[in-house]
């Protein structure tokens, strides 16, 4: 049914529209999620217009491109996506638009070693790159030479904002290091509603556990709920954290369902995992996501 209405939409985007020239934009970039968003701002003077699909707070698995979304595809020259099917359908569509228009898969910058694999997604690839600061600096070096390609009259500018951006990530990456690793080496357990960790939990040694698989749209049942519990009760984990993207209520059911057993497990705070906090909040930029995150599961856990 989804994938019928997604036809119907685009199709009446694209044959609707058959016989109109489309004027593309040429000093535009678009971008799919609200972290990427950012990541791309910071690499381009403003006279590039960088436009992202999905605000803050938008969860990119759940994601249904709307017509108007179509037509900012249509119209764009330049098209940047996180990849590895984290956008599903809708980067089926713009990837079958390569040769009409310059697309980029952000995390195709990783190598294969890189990628984390698991037989819980679609593709059998971890999309959530960006919970390694390490891995978004390979990718942003990479995407720098697609950005001077693309504009080659601001090339000097994107190399400088490029090379500042790069450092400040490096310097980023330390910083929260120092803040994580406060947290004593048995108490660096994260468990959240979604899989969204992995690489987090690769790059600054933490462990793991969610509810839901690596997608926010995977279903669990009590089963799942009963093998959580266990865990956080075996393993004492003093707190568990819920996401910006994904409702509190199945984490409250497990706090609740610990409780009955007997132990009392905090609920940590919120981790920002697949989008960006709001405007007025800390967390609008990637710099400040991370930040945010480090310093949340510092202060839950190190106690
Ligand atoms: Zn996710």
């Amino acid at each position: 049914m989804k994938k019928i209405i997604l036809l119907i939409a685009f199709g009446s985007v694209l044959f609707g529209c058959k016989n109109d020239a489309v004027e593309t934009k040429s000093n535009s970039i678009l971008t799919t999620t609200s972290i990427l968003g950012d990541i791309v701002r910071n690499m381009v003077p403003e006279e590039i217009e960088v436009f992202n699909l999905m605000g803050p707070g938008t969860d990119p698995h759940l994601y249904k491109a709307s017509p108007s979304d179509y037509v900012h595809i249509r119209e764009a020259q330049y098209i940047i996506l996180s990849g590895l099917h984290l956008e599903g359908k809708m980067a089926e569509v713009i990837l079958g638009m390569e040769g009409e228009k310059e697309v980029r898969e952000f995390a195709s910058a990783m190598s294969a070693d890189q990628i984390i694999n698991s037989d819980g997604f679609s593709d059998g690839h971890d999309p959530h790159i960006w919970m390694d600061v390490e891995m978004v600096r390979l990718c942003v070096l990479r995407l720098r030479t697609d950005l001077i390609k693309w504009f080659p009259e601001h090339s000097q500018i994107i190399n400088s904002k490029s090379e500042a951006y790069i450092t400040n990530l490096g310097r980023l990456n330390r910083e929260i290091l120092g803040i994580l690793n406060e947290v004593p080496e048995e108490n660096r357990i994260i468990v959240t509603s979604h899989d969204a960790l992995n690489y987090f939990a690769r790059a600054y040694q933490y462990e793991v556990r969610s509810l839901q698989g690596f997608s926010t749209a995977a279903d669990f049942g009590l089963k799942d709920v009963t093998a959580l519990v266990d865990f956080i009760i075996e393993r004492k984990v003093p707190a568990i954290f819920v996401e910006n993207i994904v409702s509190d209520q199945a984490l409250k059911a497990v706090q609740s369902a610990c409780l009955e057993r007997g132990f009392d497990v905090q609920l940590g705070g919120s981790l920002y995992t697949d989008a960006l906090g709001m405007e007025d909040s800390k967390a609008h930029t990637y710099e400040g996501m991370i930040r945010a995150n480090a310093l949340t599961i510092s202060q839950a856990l190190k106690n």
